[in-house]
């Protein structure tokens, strides 16, 4: 028998070891949830916009003594993070099933993945280089310098609590700049605890401004204070379109930066020849995985008329039995949705699906998996006649839209007939197909992939998408580039001044 966790109570006793102080996680207005069994867990102390402007400017003063540490230094604070993350693993982790529902190998995952952005973000604090370039004119070099850029705002979606956070936060700091973090309003406490982790990685390394990297808890008015503000010289936001739109135009008003992370509506095509067995997996973890609460999250598959009659019934089978329990009790596979909201956004979509022709199988509530506060919804697989409805937009839940296909272009291009360009794989072993996929006539987003899902990136590679997904870059590859302003620099160290393009400008 599995032993009943007191939500709260192990709550308390994570906070408390990471060192999180009881007075920042008590005693105010903003209630907090666990989705785990659907139960407040405390109501803390939001920050107002006007903490947000005091914070901002702390952050801006920060950041003049931070730009003049050379970088390999900077580096050193992010490898002390990545030390202790890595003791703080199996506690983080938990608190991110607790405050978001992951089940525990993804809760762990999670913190994993900012331990691995951690060790690139140190690599790459040697490694923040210009190009030289020929230049046209003798006794003269032309090369380019990188700084750091100022204060850099971290706007975060509740469904990666912590990972969000650190792949900003681990380049930003090594590029020179300081933080200002506003975290999902559903995911307060795992905000505090990533804080409190860095709060003793600065104290250990001995020599960092105050206000090097603060967070700010709050709601979109505190995300609004932090995008107005003129020190801000960046916003990095990760959530809906819906917030992109609003955020997007207002950092342009001002000509700030902006890296957007929005929503997805993800793809796969299954060829004739892709390997059965892998696909049904990829699939299964692609769009079951995260309870279907994944930027990256496998929305719509497009299935060849010729393999749908083997495919189809397999995958329908692996919904009817997938686990789906309290990921601190139980080791299933699928844990809750947020809240509320999200499971009637669930319904609606369903509801028009069927009105569209849908075939539903799954998508009901499983009541005795949690409490009736919580929601505990069987993943629904929807075989469409066509790609119409609530097919065309993201639902951030656990719904696969599937469709027959018998031409690869045609497939292609329903692919990329939605707003969003996030992730999509193929499943194939056909090399001219794949490659087709991967080229410039092929899919039309951020991340593609071949024979694996549609999540589940990994660090290394710059991280985002096209169109309505905002088309920022976070994380590996070149994404430090983002975080920096470029100098172009031409030195003459000649005894003549040339002009560029055979100007001649003599005044004598
Ligand atoms: P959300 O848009 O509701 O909220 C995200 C964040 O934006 C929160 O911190 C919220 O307080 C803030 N916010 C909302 N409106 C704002 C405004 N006008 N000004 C400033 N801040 C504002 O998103 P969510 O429900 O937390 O997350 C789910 C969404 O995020 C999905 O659409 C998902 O696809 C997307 N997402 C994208 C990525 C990516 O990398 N592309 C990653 C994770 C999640």
């Amino acid at each position: 028998m599995t032993k009943t966790v007191d939500v709260r109570e192990e709550t308390a006793r994570i906070l408390d070891t990471l060192g999180v102080a009881h007075s920042s996680w008590t005693g105010g207005d903003m209630p907090s949830y666990s989705p785990v069994n659907g139960e407040e867990i405390t109501r803390l102390k939001a920050a107002s916009a006007a903490d947000a402007g005091r914070i901002i400017e702390t952050a801006d003063e920060a950041f003049k003594a931070w730009r003049t540490v050379p970088a390999p230094r900077r580096g050193e604070l992010v490898r002390l993070l990545g030390e202790e993350l890595r003791a703080a693993k199996a506690d983080l982790g938990r608190l991110v099933s607790i405050e978001v529902g992951k089940i525990e190998p993804e809760g762990l995952g999670e913190v994993q993945e900012m331990i691995d952005i951690c060790d690139f973000a140190v690599g790459l604090s040697r490694q923040l280089y210009g190009l030289t370039i020929a230049t046209e004119r003798p006794g003269h070099r032309m090369m380019e310098t990188w700084h750091p850029l100022g204060v850099v705002g971290v706007i975060s979606a509740f469904n990666f609590p912590v990972a969000v956070w650190s792949w900003n936060t681990a380049l930003a700091l090594v590029c020179g700049n300081t933080v200002v973090w506003k975290p999902s309003e559903k995911t307060p406490l795992t905000a505090l605890a990533c804080q409190a982790i860095l709060d003793r990685a600065i104290a250990r390394f001995g020599e960092a401004p105050k206000g090097l990297s603060q967070v700010l808890i709050g709601g979109r008015d505190v995300g609004e204070a932090l995008v107005d503000h003129p020190k801000v010289a960046l916003v990095s936001a990760t959530g809906s379109t819906r917030m992109g739109c609003e955020v997007g135009p207002r950092l342009a008003r001002r000509f700030a930066r902006s890296i957007l992370e929005l929503g997805g509506n993800n793809a796969g095509i299954v060829c004739p020849s892709a390997d059965l067995d892998m696909a049904l997996r990829a699939i299964a973890f692609g769009a079951m995985g995260t309870a279907g609460q994944r930027c990256t999250t496998l929305r719509r598959l497009f299935v060849h008329e010729s393999v749908y009659g083997d495919l189809v019934p397999r995958l329908k089978k692996a919904y009817e039995s997938v686990s789906i329990g309290n990921p601190l009790e139980t080791s299933a596979l699928v844990g809750p949705l947020i809240d509320k909201g999200a499971y009637e956004n669930m319904l609606k979509a369903l509801e028009a699906a069927k009105t569209a022709g849908g075939n539903i199988t799954g998508g009901s509530r499983v009541p005795d998996a949690g409490k009736e506060t919580a929601y505990y919804v069987r993943p629904a697989l929807v075989e469409m006649p066509e790609q119409t409805g609530p097919v065309l937009e993201e639902t951030f839940a656990p719904i696969l839209y599937v469709m027959k296909y018998s031409d690869l272009d045609e497939a292609i291009a329903q692919h990329n007939a939605v707003a969003a360009g996030l992730s999509s794989s193929i499943f194939t072993l056909d090399m001219r197909e794949a490659e087709h996929f991967l080229s410039a006539e092929g899919s039309d987003c951020g991340i593609t992939n071949v024979n694996i899902g549609t999540s589940g990136a990994e660090i290394g590679g710059a991280f985002g998408g096209e169109k309505e997904t905002g088309g920022g870059r976070e994380s590996g590859s070149d994404a430090w580039k983002a975080y920096m302003r470029r100098a172009t620099n031409t030195v003459n160290y000649s005894t003549a001044l040339p002009l560029a393009q055979g100007v001649s400008f003599d005044i004598e």
